[in-house]
Formats: structure tokens, C-alpha cells, sequence
């Protein structure tokens, strides 16, 4: 069976309204009354507190094809974007939820009848493997004897606590808040591909992909760590629309999805070159939807918080057109494109099309005003270093403050050759840096009165100007 994006994403909804479930629209990627949040990154988000049992709905089952952006706090996909075939900073998270009513069993079956029935995205039963959390035997026996997987099919995987691997089946929003143990559902893209089973040092390799999370929802994650009941056992399911859809086109990737490569297309023909799958268009046709996502739900590129992150994604993106030829402003450009996919489906993106445009197209020009200069400086640096080597935070500081590269755009060049950054460096300047503004700031406030109470001499060269200037 063949399906394109937007149809998968249909699919889903239809399949859970049928079991019940009352189709909930995604919310803000901006969380509403949580600072612990930097952006949505679950479909659960939303109905957090009423998980926690703070709210009460006029309904016990939704399903939502969420937004989320994981680019900072707890999952941070921004480093993986590029290089892996499954992650995206923004993705659209096909979610079924349960608030108290149905569990485990419920969670599963419907999972797998979505999965695999012919009415619905009939795969090979045979692709699929499972994990449970290593102590839970009551999942571990839902999927062997009440739906049918044979036993090596089935993995347990515990917290991940020193293993020799990411995978983790005790999942958690972030550092307090809902969390449980979960079930997860992996796809086997055939022995072509390299990667191994998860729980194993190789599965981070493209071969087995993680499509979709049940996480059973039994606790409230405390300031100090310990686990409380929550009201009732509920259920929180995420699978990546865009990961499952790669599979329903029989293809190795989500950037390869029809959504992408569009998209890849549309960057191709704005720069000006052939369109390929190397790392730059996947790049840019990622970071083309989180930004243009970001600023509709109200982000602006700015130093700090959630803008500071905006401003990250957009001089990324801006710098790998520049590494395929970008000549002038190009990334702008992308938002019709973007809007041609994604409009139908999100209003809001053809609603605040120019608005979108020209935001980012003000943070191109103000970077271009010093992207070629730091360039400059930066190959300089790498090219006294050699593959393995560590580039000084002395460096890297310099970029930051006088160029306006973050961090994680400098860490991004010095990677591709093999070189790495020195984060704690880079922290000590920062924090001098700050230092240094803080008692600017302090003789600021106290300017005239400093100058007549100390003697006048030690303030010769002071200018408000050059006062300014230390100030950041
Ligand atoms: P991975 O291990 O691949 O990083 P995850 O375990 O961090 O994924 P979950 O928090 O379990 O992901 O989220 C539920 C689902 O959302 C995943 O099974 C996957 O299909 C999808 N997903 C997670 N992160 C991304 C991402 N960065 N881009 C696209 N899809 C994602
Ligand atoms: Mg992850
Ligand atoms: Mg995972
Ligand atoms: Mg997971």
C-alpha cells in the first residue's frame, strides 16, 4: 500500500474517531502556563494537566496530529537533523491519548490493528519488533499471547542507566511532570540497511527506526525525583507522521518523503543548483518548516529563550545555502513552497505567508551583514586544527560575540571536519562576559554619582560610547 503524507495523516485521525476518540486540533508549538516547556515537543503536552487530573474534559479519548519542535530542552534533535534519515526539528506527532479510560491493553491492540489490517496501512507483520519496559511483564504478555508476537520479536529495555545505548522505555516530558513506562514500535527496513535491533550498541543506524511510542502514563515526576500515582492510569501515544509515511512510500527516510523532497526541489531552484540528499537541502528543508511554524505561532529571532532558538535554526539553515552557493537572501524564499504542502493542512501558514517572509528574510540580511567575515576567521582556525582536535572556546567566543554565530551553527562547521568545540571554553568567556556586563551595568546606574564621589581621574577615556559597547 502506497500513501502519501497527508493521507497517513487522515488515515490516523479516521481510524481513532472510529474507536471513539474526539479529534482535538493541535495546539501552540509556544506551551500555554508551562515554564518548563521551551516548545511543544509531544502530543501529550497539551493535556498535561489533565494527566495530572487539574483539568477535566467533557471527553476520556482524543487523538491529535500535534506540532513539535525539539530543538533545546529536554529532547534536542537540532544536532541529529541532517545526519539522521528520521529527525526533524519540527514534526508532526500523530498522537491517541486515554485519560483514565482504556490502558495497556486497549493501547496496544489498537496500535497494531492501525498498523497492520488491510483496512487500514497493512504492513508486513513481519517488519515490525517491539520493546517494553524490561520489568513489565503485563505489556510483554499483551504482545505475546493476546496479539501474537513471536518472543524475539519482543525486547526489554530498561532506563538506560550506563548502557551502551540511547534507548530509554521510561519516558518523561521533561525533568518533572507526567511519565511512565512505555512500549515502543520498530520498523525493520530490511537487512540492506545498517543499524542494529534496539538495546543493542548499533541501533542508532538507519535499519530498525522507532515509529511509534505508547507510553503508559502512571506517574507525576517530582522536583527531588520520586514517582506519584497519578489520578488515574492513562495512556500517551506518539508516532512521527513523517516517519511512518517514509515507510508507506517504501521509502529509506523521511527526507525522502513526497513533503521533502519538494521541498529539497524548492531550495535547489531558489539557489540555483541541482537538488541532491546531501546534508544541506535536508538541513534547509527541515529548518524552512520549523521556522516558518515558529514565527506563525509567534517566535521572533532574538538573543534569548525561545527566539534565541529561532535565530539558531534560521542562521543554520542560512549557512549550509551558503555551503551549496547561496548568492543573497534565499531562505525566504522557501515559505511559498512550504506553504504549497503544508497550507491545506495549516491554515495559519498561507494566513501569515508574508509576515512569515518577511521576518526571516530581516534576520538573513542582518546575518549576511557578518556571516563571510566570520567564515573567514572560522576556516582560519580549522585550518591549523586536524580531524579529532578541539577548537578553543576563546575561538568560538569570538565568533558568537563579534559574528553572531551560535554556538551550535560553529559546532555544526567544525564537525564537518571532524573537529569539535570546546564548550567549557566557551562557557568561561560567556560568563566573564556577563560578568563584565554586570558591573558596566552597575556603574551605568551609578554614572554621575560614581564620578563625584571617586576621584575624577580614574575615569578618564570613559565615554558613553565605549561605556555602551561593553554592555551586551
Ligand atoms: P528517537 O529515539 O528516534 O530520537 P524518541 O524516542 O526521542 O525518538 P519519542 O519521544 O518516543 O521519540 O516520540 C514519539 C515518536 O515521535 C517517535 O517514536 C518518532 O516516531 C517521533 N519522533 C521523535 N523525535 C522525532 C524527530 N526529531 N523527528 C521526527 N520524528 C520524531
Ligand atoms: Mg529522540
Ligand atoms: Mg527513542
Ligand atoms: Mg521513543
Amino acid at each position: 500500500k502506497t500513501m502519501q503524507l497527508n493521507e497517513v495523516r487522515q488515515a490516523f485521525i479516521d481510524f481513532f474517531v472510529s474507536k471513539q476518540h474526539k479529534h482535538v486540533e493541535s495546539s501552540s508549538l509556544i506551551p500555554h502556563n508551562d515554564p518548563t516547556l521551551l516548545f511543544t515537543n509531544a502530543g501529550m503536552n497539551q493535556f498535561k494537566d489533565t494527566f495530572l487530573g487539574l483539568e477535566k474534559r467533557d471527553y476520556s479519548r482524543a487523538v491529535t496530529s500535534q506540532k513539535c519542535v525539539r530543538a533545546g530542552g529536554k529532547h534536542n534533535d537540532l544536532d541529529n537533523v541532517g545526519y539522521t534519515a528520521r529527525h526533524h526539528t519540527f514534526f508532526e506527532m500523530l498522537g491517541n491519548f486515554s485519560f483514565g479510560d482504556y490502558f495497556k491493553q486497549d493501547a496496544l491492540k489498537f496500535a497494531w490493528e492501525f498498523l497492520t489490517s488491510d483496512a487500514w496501512l497493512a504492513l508486513p507483520k513481519d517488519r515490525l519488533y517491539v520493546t517494553v519496559y524490561h520489568t513489565d511483564d503485563e505489556a510483554y504478555d499483551i504482545w505475546h499471547k493476546e496479539i501474537g508476537l513471536a518472543p524475539e520479536r519482543i525486547i526489554r529495555i530498561g532506563d538506560n542507566k550506563g548502557a551502551p545505548y540511547a534507548s530509554d522505555n521510561f519516558w518523561t516530558m521533561g525533568d518533572t511532570g507526567p511519565c511512565g513506562p512505555c512500549s515502543e514500535i520498530f520498523y525493520d527496513y530490511g537487512d540492506h540497511m545498517e543499524g542494529g535491533l534496539p538495546g543493542t550498541p548499533e541501533e542508532d543506524g538507519d535499519r530498525y527506526v522507532e515509529v511509534w511510542n505508547c507510553v503508559f502514563m502512571q506517574f507525576n515526576r517530582q522536583k527531588d525525583g520520586t514517582l506519584e500515582p497519578l489520578p488515574k492510569p492513562s495512556v500517551d501515544t506518539g508516532m512521527g507522521l513523517e516517519r511512518i509515511s517514509s515507510i508507506m512510500q517504501g521509502k529509506f527516510g523521511n527526507y525522502e518523503v513526497d513533503l521533502f523532497t519538494n521541498l529539497m526541489d524548492a531550495a535547489a531552484e531558489v539557489i540555483g543548483v541541482q537538488s541532491t540528499y546531501e546534508p544541506s537541502f535536508k538541513v534547509i528543508a527541515d529548518h524552512i518548516r520549523a521556522v516558518s511554524f515558529l514565527i506563525a505561532d509567534g517566535v521572533r529571532p532574538s538573543n534569548e529563550g525561545r527566539g534565541y532558538v529561532l535565530r539558531r535554526i534560521i542562521r543554520r539553515a542560512v549557512r549550509h545555502g551558503n555551503k551549496l552557493g547561496a548568492q543573497g537572501n534565499f531562505f525566504y524564499r522557501l515559505v511559498p513552497a512550504l506553504v504549497r504542502e503544508m497550507g491545506a493542512a495549516y491554515p495559519q501558514l498561507s494566513d501569515k505567508q508574508a509576515e512569515i517572509e518577511s521576518v526571516i528574510l530581516k534576520e538573513e540580511e542582518q546575518f549576511a551583514k557578518t556571516l563571510a567575515q566570520g567564515l573567514r576567521l572560522l576556516s582560519g582556525e580549522l585550518e591549523v586544527l586536524k580531524d579529532g582536535d578541539v577548537l578553543s572556546g576563546e575561538a568560538v567566543f569570538k565568533l558568537y560575540d563579534t559574528y553572531g554565530f551560535p554556538v551550535d551553527l560553529t559546532a555544526d562547521i567544525a564537525r564537518e571536519r571532524g573537529i569539535g568545540i570546546d564548550e567549557a571554553g566557551f562557557d568561561a568567556h560567556m560568563e566573564e562576559q556577563r560578568a563584565r556586563a554586570r558591573d558596566a551595568g552597575k556603574f551605568d546606574v551609578d554614572y554621575t554619582a560614581a564620578i563625584k564621589v571617586d576621584t575624577p581621574t580614574e575615569f578618564v577615556g570613559y565615554s558613553l560610547a565605549n561605556l555602551e559597547s561593553q554592555i551586551v
